[in-house]
């Protein structure tokens, strides 16, 4: 049951992390307008099973008028709200409070700040540190997001056998990750892909949405767009049997959207995603109403 709806506020992003997999950056194009999010509220508000709504990016706070009015009206509307932040405005307390306050007047029920060593290498005064402090000594619900450069270790996957060789760190290998985190990591048969991992294809429990109107439950990959077909119809409707690149996934993961595709690949991938990453890559210009937008694959 689809229970959340993740906007992506703005691809935007004052940073340009190597593990991020919607390829954001400064000059990432696709932000919401105000009228663009009362839609999609509206649109959920149909739907009648959302509970959630979060506001990311990209970077949200780089829109923050328009972020803070959206939790304002998805507030009052009655779902609970979320904001994803990479804390980048956070200078000193004293100016964190002025950011952080107006969002709890708001009525903000979870802040999620990204603090690893992607986003904040070698700075003594971690911002994200600091937020995160900020935010909880106003009473703020907040946490931090930490995602580690991928490590490899002798361990038990559950794919795997016991002393075979794991990835950790929590990267995911789609987007900039695999043009930036993927050289020297082991690799496994194409053919031991045979599931997606990480979602619920079949009955997600949230979605993205961006302001080109795709409706994304893996990033880059879209059931239709919300601005062609009202995003309450497309969620009733969906059928990943279907779908023409989800119907593959579900029923036999990456390997088989390989084989019935019959698209022409490498032997050896790091894990599912990378392997699934890079088919749809290949299959973007057949496909390019649902493999959108064309920026998350570092395409123009
Ligand atoms: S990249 Fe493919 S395998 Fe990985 S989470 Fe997305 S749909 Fe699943």
């Amino acid at each position: 049951m689809l229970t959340g709806i993740h906007l992506l506020l703005t691809y935007m992003c004052n940073l340009e992390c190597d593990h991020c997999f919607v390829y954001s950056g400064p000059n990432a194009k696709g932000t919401f307008t105000l009228s663009q999010i009362k839609e999609v509220l509206n649109e959920a508000t149909k739907i009648g099973t959302i509970n959630w709504i979060y506001f990311e990016g990209g970077e949200p706070f780089l829109y923050y008028p328009i972020m803070l009015e959206g939790i304002k009206i998805a507030h009052s509307i009655g779902f609970e709200v979320g904001v994803v932040t990479n804390a980048y405005y956070a200078t000193s307390e004293e100016d964190i409070e002025l950011w952080l306050q107006p969002l709890i007047e708001s009525g903000i029920s979870d802040l999620s700040i990204s603090d690893d060593s992607f986003h904040y290498e070698e700075e003594k005064d971690d911002p994200a540190k600091l937020a995160l402090s900020v935010a909880k000594r106003l009473g703020m619900p907040a946490d931090s997001i930490c995602i580690d450069k991928p490590t490899v270790e002798t361990g038990i996957d559950k794919d795997q056998d016991k002393g075979a060789l794991v990835i950790g760190g929590g990267a995911m290998f789609r987007g900039r990750a695999v043009e930036k985190l993927v050289e020297g990591l082991p690799k496994r048969r194409w053919e031991e892909f045979t599931e997606c991992p990480y979602e619920d294809l079949k009955e997600p429990e949230r979605v993205h949405v961006d302001s080109f109107g795709n409706v994304h439950i893996c990033q880059g990959l879209s059931m239709g767009n919300m601005w062609k077909t009202p995003l309450s119809k497309l969620i009733e409707n969906y059928n990943a049997d279907s779908h023409p690149i989800y119907g593959p996934l579900v029923r036999g993961g990456p390997a088989l959207l390989a084989k019935e595709y019959n698209i022409k690949h490498e032997e050896k991938y790091v894990d599912a995603c990378h392997f699934c990453y890079l088919l749809r890559l290949s299959l973007i210009d057949r496909f390019p109403q649902y493999l959108a937008p064309r920026q998350i694959y570092g395409l123009e």
